[in-house]
């Protein structure tokens, strides 16, 4: 910081003044509260007294791991933050809708909001395809960075604008597995006939490879690979994938997630119900979700290396990694894939144009920090530990 002498005669000063502003705070915000409890109409009362109560779906089943935790940390966060002037009941897949009409149910204002992959919308909008993943595309520390300070998200609200739908970014997976498979992949000819829950942009990419592509959701997963209805599936990752039980249904478990390198979940929010709302609740709303995204990537973080442990050492789940020429034969694939996409929708080849240059820069920077650093660190370390 430099002048240390400087340093040490302000410090006392500039510890006093936070001290002040704090205390400068707690009291307008008691005195506020105060205010609201008594009902004497001190700033903007009326308002502050006036509560909401939303319906948030969501496209996994109620209080699943992971994943289904984002809504419900929302949900905690909007009520502690307003102080219960914003409710959110959340329903599971199925409670109210089926899984799959999310998004056509908080278009419609049957509820206020939902969660869920905006890939899974891609019949109705190709470009939401950006918004969740795409194959050999950006990780979650670049997805974070493209639609916060990149442009995405504005390319997201415009994307979902004619559906009356507000999305913002709703939690961040990492890198997912490759999936689980019933047969050993060693070539490209091993995809062939091969029927995959594989949804997205990937799907498409699986199916030209030679095998056949589906979307089911996450809880009809066990029970279709297990009656043989699908021969392999993906999911999420290790921590997920347990919680689901995959491993007593397959046996070879397949790294890394060419398909979903950065996955991004989604809240949508009916525009309606957001701006029915008073402005300070729609900043709860906002700073809710933003917490709530990170939460995930955190969590999964902190769990995933261990469930991993667990499925190998107490399950014996064989752990393989996609050799390099099926990784080269997917990555043509989903080149020809994009064409065709960019082509046949021009929202989403403005997306794209957006998000190549994100790519561009991004994938240059982290050649010589993150991958750099990974790379380095694993050099001089060996397989010495920490
Ligand atoms: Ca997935």
């Amino acid at each position: 910081m430099g002048n240390t002498s400087l340093e040490r005669r302000y410090t006392p000063l500039i510890i006093l003044l936070l001290v002040a502003a704090l205390v400068a705070t707690l009291g307008f915000w008691a005195a506020d509260r105060a205010a609201v409890k008594r009902g004497d109409g001190a700033i903007g009362a009326a308002s502050a007294r006036e509560h909401f109560q939303w319906k948030m779906i969501t496209t996994w089943p109620k209080n699943f791991p992971g994943l289904g935790m984002a809504a419900e940390n929302f949900a905690d966060l909007v009520e502690v933050m307003s102080d219960g002037r914003l409710t959110v009941h959340v329903y599971g897949a199925g409670e109210l809708v089926p899984a799959m009409e999310v998004f056509d149910a908080v278009s419609q204002g049957v509820v206020d909001a939902g969660h869920g992959a905006a890939y899974y919308w891609k019949g109705k909008v190709p470009s939401s395809v950006f918004f969740t993943s795409i194959p050999f595309g950006l990780n979650a520390q670049e997805m974070n960075g493209w639609l916060h300070y990149g442009g995405g998200l504005e390319l997201w609200q415009e994307a979902y604008a004619p559906y009356n739908l507000v999305p913002m970014a709703g939690g961040s997976t990492g890198v997912q597995m490759a999936g689980w498979f019933n047969r050993e992949i060693n070539s490209i000819e091993d995809l062939k006939g091969l029927k995959m829950r594989i949804p997205g942009l990937a799907g498409e990419v699986f199916s030209a490879a030679g095998g056949t592509a589906v979307t089911i959701p996450g809880g009809e997963l066990y029970t279709s690979i297990q009656t043989g209805v699908i021969d392999a599936l993906e999911w999420v990752g290790p921590y997920n994938d347990q919680a689901f039980g995959f491993q007593e249904v397959a046996r070879y478990y397949y790294y890394p997630g060419w398909h979903e390198p950065g996955s991004i979940l989604e809240f949508v929010v009916n525009k309606d119900s957001l701006e029915a709302l008073p402005e300070d609740l729609q900043a709860i709303v906002v700073t809710a979700s933003r917490a709530a995204n990170q939460d995930m990537l955190d969590e999964y973080t902190a769990r995933n290396n261990a469930a991993l442990q667990s499925l190998v050492d107490e399950h014996g789940v064989q752990l393989r990694r996609l050799p390099d020429d099926v990784m080269r034969a997917l990555w043509k694939g989903t080149q020809q894939a994009m064409k065709r996409l960019v082509e046949s929708d021009p929202m989403a080849a403005k997306v794209y144009e957006s998000y190549r240059k994100f790519y561009r820069g991004v994938r240059n920077y982290h050649h010589i920090s993150e991958q750099a650093y990974i790379n380095a660190r694993d050099k001089a370390m060996g397989d010495e530990e920490l």
